[in-house]
């Protein structure tokens, strides 16, 4: 049966993306419908990505005991023999709970949620084919916003079994934890699972075809990253390109282009990640993607035609859920008039890997390129009592300053709290403020929010004695 209804937004995809952007519209008193296919209610964000993969990298932290070693002991665990189901427990708990808060949202806000997937018909109308029910329902808006996001891209010559040879959805299937893994692609996902298996106690291999990871990151700190994960017997091999995976009765060989050849019991690819754009019959409503299933937008995340918007990974980096939410509810205020100006360009990047990476603003290399001048402020937190206390001797902070006019260029933080603390430096960025705020704030004691004293204090006697000389 094909029924007609009409409303002043449909989104497609249920991710954070297309979430905020159905809630900002609700919100608005607009008519929304939301159309997700299948069983991933809440998108990559609650069922394969962001939500899983953070859980079990808490259950990894807290099960190994790693983050009390300094306190306790190297031998330190709180399990000794951790299995797949110890992790997997707690993650199929939290996308449960997480699942159900969406749901409950989009209850609340009189969305209509509808399953099956969408595809263009027009630039207006969408075509929902539940094809577990065999049923098609035809809805048309004023507005769209396409929010389907990405999935794993897996190179072709490469077989994927889900068993020895996996991508970061196949991981959450894992039926044993490997005592060797080889991970292709140092991005963000690669280095965090690589970072969560080492900390499990595999060997973990990193084989990277450019010569550095991270590169949009500070240097200072992606050096510190690598240092510790060497630390915890993570090999890199970067310059490197895999030429074949070899999958065995007890394990891989997974081969370089420079000869090299490396057993390891399981391979992990994260070799980049492919717009979910090819079911949607783009071309009924005007549009195309790129080749990697990507769509254009403008400033306003509009597309090419004027009414239908495109946020989240589907539009490409940072490719974050923070940001795909924002870009939902930038999207829906667009749509319907309603004046927002966002905060985009100061935008948090957080990386989970072990210890954790965050930063707002520019980087030291930005800065140079640009010729701004800049001090640096720094603040370890093995000098912090909260540092001490939570057993942390290798996390920093560091602030980039302007030497013209004090204000806050940039915030990088390494280790415990890192993607939490970031958030200090990025709201007094937000306002204007200067590193004079953070001299003459007084922060509660013990925190680790004190580095952020420590290293204006820093910086303030660095720009002292360059101003002392000019006069
Ligand atoms: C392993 C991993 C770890 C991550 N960790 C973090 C993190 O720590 N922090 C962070 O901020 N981000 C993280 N991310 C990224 C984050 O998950 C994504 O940025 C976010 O989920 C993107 O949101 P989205 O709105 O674009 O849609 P998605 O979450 O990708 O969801 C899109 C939805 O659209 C649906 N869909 C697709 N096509 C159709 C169709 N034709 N019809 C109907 N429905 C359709 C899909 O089924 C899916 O549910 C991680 C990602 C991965 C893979």
């Amino acid at each position: 049966m094909s029924v007609a209804i009409e409303y002043d937004l449909v989104v497609i995809g249920s991710g954070p993306g297309g979430q905020k952007a159905a809630i900002a519209a609700a919100k608005l008193g607009k008519r929304v419908a939301i159309v997700e296919k299948g069983k991933m209610l809440g998108g990559v964000c609650v069922n394969t990505g962001t939500i899983p993969s953070k859980t079990l990298r808490e259950a990894v932290l807290y099960l190994t005991g790693m983050n009390q070693r300094e306190l306790y002991g190297a031998s330190y665990r709180v399990k000794a023999n951790i299995t797949p189901s110890d992790l997997l427990a707690r993650t199929s708990h939290v996308i449960g709970k997480e699942i159900e808060v969406v749901r409950s949202q989009l209850l609340r806000n009189r969305i209509e949620l509808i399953t099956g997937t969408g595809k263009f018909l027009d630039p207006h109308t969408i075509v929902v084919d539940d094809e577990q029910r065999g049923e098609r329902i035809t809805v048309s808006a004023s507005n769209v916003v396409i929010a389907t996001g990405t999935a794993p891209a897996r190179p072709a010559g490469v077989e994927f079994d889900d068993y020895r040879v996996l991508d970061s959805d196949g991981i959450l299937n894992l039926e044993f934890i490997p005592a060797s893994m080889v991970v292709v692609g140092a991005g963000v996902i690669g280095i965090e699972y690589a970072s969560m298996f080492a900390a499990l106690g595999t060997k973990v291999t990193v084989v990277e075809k450019r010569e550095t990871m991270l590169d949009f990151c500070d240097r200072e700190i992606v050096e510190s990253l690598q240092f510790h994960l060497r630390d915890l017997a993570v090999t890199f091999r970067f310059g490197e390109a895999v030429t074949a995976v070899d999958v065995g009765p007890s394990g891989t060989v997974t081969t370089l282009a420079s000869g090299k050849r490396i057993p390891a019991e399981a391979v992990m690819y994260s070799a980049g990640r492919q717009g979910l754009t090819e079911s949607l019959d783009l071309e009924n409503a005007g549009l195309e993607a790129d080749a990697r299933g990507r769509i254009f937008v403008d400033d306003n995340f509009q597309t090419k035609v004027d009414h239908i918007y495109a946020v989240g990974d589907v539009i490409g980096f940072p490719a974050l859920a923070a940001t795909s939410m924002d870009q939902g509810r930038l999207a829906a205020y667009h749509a319907f008039g309603e004046p927002s100006k966002g905060l985009m360009d100061l935008q948090p990047i957080g990386i989970y890997s072990i210890p954790e990476v965050s930063y707002v603003g520019a980087t030291e290399v930005d800065l140079t390129k640009n010729s701004i001048p800049y001090e640096v402020g720094v603040s370890r937190y093995r000098e912090l009592a909260r540092g001490q206390i939570a057993g942390d001797s290798y996390g920093m902070l560091k602030l980039l300053v302007s030497t013209d006019d004090l204000t806050l260029l940039g915030v990088h933080i390494f280790g415990s709290g890192a993607t939490d603390l970031i958030h200090i430096g990025q709201a007094v960025m937000g306002c204007g403020g200067t590193v004079d705020y953070l001299v003459d704030a007084v922060f509660n004691y013990p925190t680790l929010s004190d580095a952020y004293k420590v290293a204006a204090l820093d910086v303030t006697n660095k720009i002292r004695a360059l101003h002392n000389f000019a006069h």
